[in-house]
């Protein structure tokens, strides 16, 4: 648990809940200890509640991070009682079960929602067979909710070539997407520490003007 972001709900103070495991292996993963189903720091769900018990009228929201949240048999229920409490409820995600993802959508009121590449090429990342078709199909019931959201397309350039990241960019588009955020991979921790660090292209402030003329809310993290 963070107590306290400006950073992971648009505009609202807000508490972080990393949820445990995750069912992708994604190389540049930067939580590595979160994809075990089990974790070595745990917090009672009773302790979380009396801790938002404590926080209302000061905290506005509570982002349900991971791992894959949605992976939670618990996590619709919580999601309910956060919101009985009056906070918003905010959601990290990457739709690995496009059923769940859509179930929890019923339950929340932001997303941040993680596209890992072209869906033909998302295994090259997540290492699972079938996870690009289960990211892009979450992205549809994304976009069907009219829940609040962020697209977010993790860089790392060894895995992602400036074309490739055009071509999500404009499929991204197609689909319907209007707000999305790059970020540059953070590579001091990796799930796959062998992945070489490889500089950004040198024309790339090109392909970022392309985005931003492409998208109406386009936002570049380069930390
Ligand atoms: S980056 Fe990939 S492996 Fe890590 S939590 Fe997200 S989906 Fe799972």
């Amino acid at each position: 648990m963070v107590p306290l972001t400006t950073l992971d709900y648009p505009g609202l103070l807000a508490c972080v809940l990393f949820c445990q495991g995750c069912a992708w292996r994604c190389r540049y993963c930067h939580n590595p200890q979160l994809i075990p189903a089990r974790g070595e720091q745990e917090i009672p769900w009773a302790q979380v509640l009396a801790f938002l018990q404590r926080r209302q009228g000061l905290l506005q929201a509570v982002v349900f991070s991971g791992g894959e949240a949605t992976l939670q048999g618990g996590l619709v229920p919580a999601m309910q009682q956060v919101r009985q409490l009056g906070f918003r409820v905010g959601l990290h995600s990457a739709g690995i079960k496009p059923w769940a993802f859509a179930w929890a959508l019923k339950a929340t009121d932001w997303v941040g929602f993680d596209i890992k590449a072209l869906a033909e090429d998302a295994e090259l990342i997540t290492g699972v067979s079938g996870s690009g078709k289960a990211n892009w199909r979450s992205l549809e019931h994304l976009l069907a909710s009219g829940v609040d959201y962020e697209c977010r397309i993790t860089v790392h350039w060894h895995l992602l070539d400036a074309e490739r990241l055009w071509q999500i960019g404009q499929r991204l588009h197609a689909f319907g997407v209007r707000n999305l955020a790059v970020q540059l991979v953070r590579s001091e921790r990796m799930y796959d520490p062998s992945l070489p660090r490889v500089a950004a292209p040198a024309d790339v402030s090109e392909l970022w003007q392309c985005l931003e003329q492409l998208f109406p809310c386009f936002v570049l993290r380069t930390d």
